[in-house]
Order: structure tokens, then C-alpha cells, then sequence
């Protein structure tokens, strides 16, 4: 049962063994030659079941290619066919006895059809196997045409044509044999399927060749013993089709290329021997001895010919691998060792001049993590192809282009400055449309580091090492400034990056040791002037530096992977900070505290139960709660960071657009993602009352805001005539110096306690 349901299950083994042994059986029987009707018999049983089980068997184990195998049913068909009326029409009046040929020939064709197809799915139509081949069959051909086509032909008290056809049977073999021996001299393994099937071939060939013989003595028909080796054959052919190792026939099962083995040369060597064994035995005629010399030259001609090809395998195969150890797979272009070589010997090539330089271009590509993630690594992969076939065709080909990392490609450059930077100009330029991808455009841009060497005596030791290692920091620093930017070395930049590290390790220290604190600016109803809430903004003082501003540490602890405990801190101590303000009366019931939260954080799956559960602790009402983010957060965003935000919204967290105008303007997001309001950049507040221009985007900014019902928060307002263009447009809040910056928590609570803020304002502020 379980055989029966089970997929694609092949016939069961008992199958082969019961086909094998009855085949064998009939022929056994057969040979004896007891009575034509047991003989009839036994051929019938061998060959009506052969058919059966090539149509059969490579069907039922799904034997590749299906088509070929279909085939070899029909050459069993065939065969079975021309040798049950071989006997039958033999005796009958001329054209008649040929019609056992018109079969069986066409069967031989199909053979050798079946034979090439299944070598082709092998991928054994080898070079050197198919020229191995062509030797042995110019010999096989030259001895069976003079020993075998020739003299039979010469018998003259029967028709010319049945000579000639028998002469053509052995030469049917031999094209067989051709077939047959490319596949030993490519077969890896040899499963049960594979020994019958030669097996089959090589008594089918040994039947013609004893058919032939008999014709040379003026034969067509012997015995039935000389149908034995067909039979037996035959049934070894059902063995091949039905034996569950068929479906490895066709699989690719190549050798590796081999000059020579041991198996080619014992086939080989009789054949290269054979012309001059003729000569000796046949040679006594000259049409023979022409003929003999003609093959002759053939055989020697194949063999140079196959020397001179193994030859060139070996050189490709040598070139093959050099090229793969120099260059990159997926681009074709060198690679980074390759490269590296190359700058070397264009930094030994330098003489000093201050105007001739080596310069090193490296490109890292912009938001490719990005790419990969949203379209998948084929995408990504496609991207690259796509870059480095425009740099390579954007540069002058003497200026090697390579492929240094996942998304990195390096120039190297030797020349002054000016060529330097119009090469820059056509790398640049060259990224400027959109690349497209399946569906998608995908924009193409790369942050560029330069570094170069002049080659004077000083810098005698500038390595290619040290110019890549140099243009990665330049590219760092252009990467930092945006997407599209370019950098040029210098070595302040080593004592920038000194410095950064520092200062990651001063930060680690820092937030071990609680050295940070959080300021609160407030955020005031411009109507009135009193808070409505406050932003809570981190503030380190380093114990030698001094205080550090949050626009330099941020950066850093967010590529040192530190924002994550930074701004749970933060968000910790500021909420403890408002539940003790709520509970002691500082601020009033509404009154809420919008935290800056890093797009890294909105990354964690886990963030809003973390935030539900500080809520709880620290006994405040999530209305009382904005967190502010930039845009990028949610156009670069992961699907885990649409689901946190909602699962926060769902809290009832405000959600605010920090810095807003300055990021992508794609506002599509708004209504994606549930955003409760905007804080409206300081760069559009500075601007107010001088430039019109700010005042169309503040103007259109809240219109549209107040259309989808946002709330809009002005930052940076440090004026009043600010103040007034901003409460003129509709805006209702603001934050800015004019009411105050960010200040400790204990002077905050002392200058804008609930209770006096507004007579603090009204005071200080008479309108
Ligand atoms: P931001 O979120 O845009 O914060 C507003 C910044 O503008 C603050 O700078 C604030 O002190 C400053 N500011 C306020 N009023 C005025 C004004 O009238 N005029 C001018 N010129 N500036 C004003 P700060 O505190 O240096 O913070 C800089 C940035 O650092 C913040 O920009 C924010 O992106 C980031 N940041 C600060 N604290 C945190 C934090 O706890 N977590 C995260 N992830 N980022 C933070
Ligand atoms: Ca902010
Ligand atoms: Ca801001």
C-alpha cells in the first residue's frame, strides 16, 4: 500500500530481478533451437516483454529526458519487429527480404539518437572523449569495411543490395560504438542501469559483427543461435529500463576533464595499431593499401588535432583560475587583491612631482541595506551589476574599476588634481537615473572617499593598504553628510576619527557611571505663553570637556550601537521625572512630555510593551507621552517598525514628526503611518517675517496638517515677530528660546511650576 501512495514510487525490485530472470530463461531455451514454435515462443516472451518494460519503466521511475526514453520503447518496438520476420521474408522473391532492414535500420537511427541526447543530458559530449572516439571509430570502420563490407559485397550469385545492407550493419554498430565509448570515457559511476545498457549494445554489436561474418561466406540467414546474443541483449535492455538506477542514466554524471586515463589508452592503442595490422593482412591490393593510408592519415590527423585541444584546455583552465583568483564573480570585475596590486605599482611608477598623484576613489553605495531588504539579495545583486557596469563604462578604460565588498568599488587613478575631480564628476554623474528593476526604479547613488599620494620622499612609505584604508574614512565622512557625497582625504580626519573613538569610549563610561542628565525645554500655547508640555533633551558634561552637545554624541551612539541603552535611559528618568511633577503638582493633568526616540528603537519588536509597562510603573497616563520622530523613520522603515508604531498609537502615546520639511517630504507616510502631529523644522521658524518663501511652507504645512487632523508644533522660535507670523498662520504651539531653552529638571519645576507660570509669563512678557 505504502508503495502504491507513495510519490513517484518506481516499479518494485522483484520487478527487474523476475524480468532478468525469465529473459534469460527464453534465451537459454531459445538457444537450444528445440522447435520453431517453442523458439517463437521464447523470442516473443524476451521481446514482447522488453517493449513492455521500456515504455514502462523509465516512465514510472520518471526517467530524464522523458522524450529520449519514449525513444528507446520504440527502438525495442522496432528491433522485436525486424527480428520476428527476418525468418518470415527471407525465403520470399526480392524486394521483399529487405524488409526486415527497412526496420531495423531506422531502429539503429533511433539508437544513436536516443544515444546523443542522453550523452548531451549527461554532459558527456566531451571535446577530448568525442575525438578519443572518432580514433576508434576510423579504425572499427576501415576493419569492418575490409573485412567485413568489402568481401561480402564480392559474393556475386546473390542480389548486390542485400551485400551491401549487410555491410552497412556493422557500420551501424560502429556509429553505436562511437556513442558508447564517449559515454565509458565520461562515466563517473557505474549503477546497474548503466553496466546492462552497455551490455546491450555491446551483444547487439556482436550479433551484426557474427551476421556480418556469416555474410562474408555468402550467408544471410544461419541458425537461430546467431540471434542468441539479441535476445540476451534484449532482455538486458528491459533490465536497464526497469532497474530504479535508469533515472541516473540521464543525470549529469560528467568526469572531470581528463587527458588521459588508463581506460582510454586500452582503447586507443589497439586502434591506433589496427591500420598497420591491415596493411599487413589486407594490404596486398593498392586500393587497399590507399585506403588503409588515407584512414591512417585521418587517425594521425584526430590526434594531433586532440593533442593540440588538450593543450588549450590546459592553458584555458590555467587562464580560468587566474582570472578567478584577480576578480569578482558577480561583476566580472578585479577585485580587491587585484586592485590592491595595481595602486602599488602605480605609486612605484610615481617620480615625486607635485602634480602627478595616485589617487583612490572608493564608493560605498547609498541605502543598498536598504534595497536588500525591501526587494530582496537578486535585486541587490542586480544593483551592483548595474553600478559597476556604469562605472566601468563612465571611466577610461586604462583606469581600473574593481568590486571591494558587498557594495563598495574601487578606482585607482594616477594624475593631477583637475583629472582627479572630473573623474569624480563622471562617477557622479553616471548614478543619476534611477535604475530599473523588475518593477521597481531603484535609485542609484554612492558616497565617495578619496585619498591620495604624491609620492615625494617623505611619504616613501604609503602603501596601497594605507591609501584604501584612508579613502574608507573619507567615504565614512561623506556618507555621514548625506547620500551622493564625495570627501577627500586629509589627515585631520585620522585625529577626527582618534577622536570619535574617545569619545565612544568616554559615552560607555558615561552612561555606566549616570554622567547624563535630561534638560526640558518647554513647549508653550503661543496664545498665552504657558507650557503645555515639554521636550525632554539628553545633556552630557564630560568631566574634561565640558558639556558635549547631543548633535555629536547621538551620531555616535547610535553607530556604536549604544542608543538603544541611551534612550531607554532617557525615556526612563524622564517619565519617573513627570510622574513625580504630576504627583507633587508642578504640572497639570494635561500637561505631556514628548521624547526623542532613535529610528533604531522603533526597530525592537518588543518596545511598546516596555513602554506600556515604564507607563504603569512610573504612574503616568499615556496621553501624557509624545515620542518624536524623524521621517526617515518611517521611509526606511522595516515592517517591524510600522507594527511598534501602531501598537504604541494603539497605547495612546502621541506620535510627532520631528525636524519636519527637512527629510523626504514624501507624505504618503502621514496617512500610512498613525502620526498624531508635526514639529514644524526650526530652519522654516527662522525664516518667518523676512522670507515669503518660508511663510508659503509653514502656511501649506498647516494646512494640510489641520486637513488631516495633525496637531503642529514650531520649533525654534527665538522672536516674537516669529512668534506673531507663526500664530498668524494658525500655528497654536511653539518651543524655542524665546520662552526659554532646556533646562535641569529642579529649575524647570522652579520657573514653570503650574501654578505661577502664567503670572511668570504675563510678567515678564507685557504685550
Ligand atoms: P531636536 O529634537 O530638533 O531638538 C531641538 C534642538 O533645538 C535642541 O538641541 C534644542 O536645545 C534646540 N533649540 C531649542 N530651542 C531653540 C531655539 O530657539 N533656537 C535654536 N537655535 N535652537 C533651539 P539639542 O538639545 O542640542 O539637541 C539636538 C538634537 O539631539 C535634537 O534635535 C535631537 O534630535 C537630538 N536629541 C536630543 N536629546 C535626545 C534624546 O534623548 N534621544 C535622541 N534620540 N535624540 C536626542
Ligand atoms: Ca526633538
Ligand atoms: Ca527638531
Amino acid at each position: 500500500l505504502v508503495q502504491i501512495t507513495a510519490p513517484r514510487a518506481g516499479p518494485p525490485a522483484w520487478h527487474w530481478r523476475a524480468f532478468g530472470l525469465v529473459g534469460v530463461l527464453a534465451t537459454a531455451v531459445y538457444a537450444l533451437d528445440l522447435n520453431d514454435t517453442v523458439s517463437s515462443v521464447c523470442l516473443g516472451v524476451a521481446g514482447i516483454g522488453t517493449v513492455w518494460a521500456c515504455f514502462y519503466g523509465p516512465r514510472r521511475q520518471g526517467a530524464q529526458p522523458a522524450g529520449a526514453w519514449r525513444l528507446i520503447g520504440v527502438v525495442a518496438l522496432l528491433f522485436l519487429v525486424g527480428v520476428l520476420i527476418r525468418p518470415i521474408v527471407t525465403g520470399l522473391v526480392m524486394p521483399l527480404p529487405l524488409l526486415a532492414d527497412a526496420i531495423t535500420i531506422p531502429a539503429y537511427v533511433l539508437l544513436c539518437v536516443f544515444l546523443v541526447v542522453m550523452l548531451r543530458s549527461r554532459h558527456s559530449l566531451d571535446r577530448h572523449a568525442v575525438l578519443d572516439a572518432l580514433i576508434v571509430w576510423l579504425a572499427g570502420a576501415l576493419t569492418s569495411y575490409l573485412v567485413l563490407a568489402e568481401p561480402a559485397a564480392a559474393i556475386d550469385d546473390r542480389p548486390a543490395a542485400m551485400s551491401i545492407i549487410a555491410g552497412v550493419y556493422p557500420l551501424c554498430d560502429i556509429m553505436v560504438l562511437l556513442l558508447v565509448v564517449n559515454l565509458t570515457f565520461t562515466a563517473r559511476t557505474w549503477p546497474v542501469s548503466l553496466i546492462s545498457f552497455f551490455a546491450t549494445l555491446l551483444l547487439l554489436g556482436a550479433g551484426d559483427t557474427a551476421y556480418a561474418i556469416i555474410g562474408v561466406q555468402g550467408h544471410i540467414y544461419g541458425s537461430p543461435l546467431l540471434n542468441v546474443p539479441f535476445v540476451l541483449g534484449y532482455t538486458l535492455m528491459g533490465v536497464t529500463a526497469l532497474h530504479p538506477s535508469v533515472t541516473e542514466l540521464g543525470r549529469a554524471a560528467r568526469l572531470p576533464v581528463q587527458a588521459w586515463s588508463a581506460r582510454r589508452v586500452a582503447l586507443l592503442v589497439p586502434a591506433l595499431a589496427m591500420p598497420f595490422v591491415l596493411l599487413l593482412v589486407t594490404g596486398h591490393t593498392a586500393a587497399h593499401r590507399w585506403i588503409i593510408a588515407i584512414d591512417g592519415m585521418l587517425i594521425v590527423t584526430v590526434l594531433l588535432i586532440r593533442a593540440v585541444s588538450a593543450v588549450q584546455a590546459q592553458v584555458t583552465a590555467q587562464r580560468q583560475a587566474e582570472h578567478q583568483a584577480l576578480h569578482d564573480p558577480l561583476t566580472g570585475l578585479p577585485n580587491r587583491r587585484s586592485i590592491s596590486a595595481g595602486i602599488e605599482r602605480l605609486l612605484q611608477r610615481l617620480d615625486g612631482s607635485a602634480d602627478r598623484r595616485v589617487w583612490v576613489f572608493l564608493l560605498d553605495l547609498d541605502g543598498f541595506k536598504w534595497v536588500n531588504d525591501s526587494w530582496g539579495h537578486d535585486t541587490g545583486d542586480q544593483v551592483v551589476i548595474e553600478a559597476g557596469r556604469r562605472l566601468r563604462a563612465a571611466t577610461p578604460a586604462e583606469i581600473p574599476v574593481a568590486r571591494v565588498g558587498g557594495d563598495e568599488f574601487l578606482l585607482a587613478y594616477a594624475g593631477d588634481k583637475a583629472g582627479a575631480l572630473l573623474l569624480a564628476e563622471g562617477i557622479r554623474g553616471c548614478f543619476g537615473r534611477p535604475y530599473r528593476v523588475r518593477e521597481a526604479e531603484v535609485p542609484i547613488s554612492a558616497s565617495i572617499g578619496i585619498a591620495h599620494a604624491d609620492g615625494d620622499g617623505g611619504s616613501a612609505a604609503v602603501t596601497a593598504e594605507a591609501l584604501m584604508r584612508d579613502a574608507d574614512t573619507a567615504m565614512y565622512r561623506a556618507k555621514g553628510e548625506g547620500p551622493g557625497r564625495s570627501m577627500i582625504f586629509d589627515t585631520t580626519m585620522h585625529d577626527q576619527v582618534r577622536e570619535r573613538i574617545e569619545l565612544e569610549v568616554a559615552l560607555r563610561q558615561a552612561l555606566a557611571d549616570e554622567q547624563l542628565y535630561v534638560a526640558y525645554q518647554p513647549i508653550v500655547h503661543l496664545a498665552d505663553g504657558v507650557p503645555r508640555g515639554a521636550e525632554a533633551l539628553v545633556r552630557w558634561v564630560h568631566a574634561e570637556r565640558g558639556p558635549i552637545p547631543p548633535s555629536v554624541f547621538i551620531p555616535i551612539a547610535e553607530a556604536a550601537g549604544l542608543i538603544g541603552t541611551l534612550g531607554t535611559w532617557v525615556r526612563r528618568e524622564s517619565l519617573r521625572q513627570l510622574g513625580v511633577w504630576r504627583t507633587d503638582g508642578t504640572v497639570t493633568d494635561d500637561f505631556y512630555l514628548s521624547i526623542n526616540v532613535s529610528a533604531q528603537q522603533f526597530s525592537e519588536a518588543e518596545m511598546p510593551l516596555v513602554v506600556a509597562a515604564e507607563l504603569i510603573e512610573f504612574g503616568v497616563p499615556a496621553p501624557a507621552v509624545a515620542l518624536e520622530m524623524t521621517e526617515s523613520v518611517m521611509v526606511d522603515g522595516s515592517s517591524v517598525t510600522g507594527r511598534v508604531l501602531y501598537e504604541l498609537r494603539e497605547l495612546g502615546v502621541k506620535l510627532l514628526i520631528d525636524d519636519f520639511g527637512t527629510g523626504f517630504s514624501a507624505l504618503g507616510y502621514l496617512r500610512r503611518f498613525p502620526v498624531t502631529g508635526v514639529k514644524i523644522d526650526r530652519s522654516f521658524v527662522t525664516g518667518l517675517g523676512a522670507s515669503a518663501e518660508d511663510e508659503e511652507i509653514v502656511k501649506a504645512v498647516v494646512a494640510m496638517s489641520t486637513a488631516m487632523g495633525l496637531s503642529v508644533i514650531a520649533e525654534g522660535v527665538e522672536t516674537r515677530l516669529q512668534r506673531d507670523a507663526l500664530a498668524a498662520v494658525g500655528v497654536t504651539n511653539g518651543q524655542g528660546w524665546l520662552w526659554g531653552p532646556a533646562v535641569p529638571a529642579a529649575e524647570f519645576a522652579a520657573h514653570w511650576h503650574a501654578s505661577g507660570a502664567a503670572a511668570l509669563v504675563a510678567r515678564a512678557e507685557p504685550t
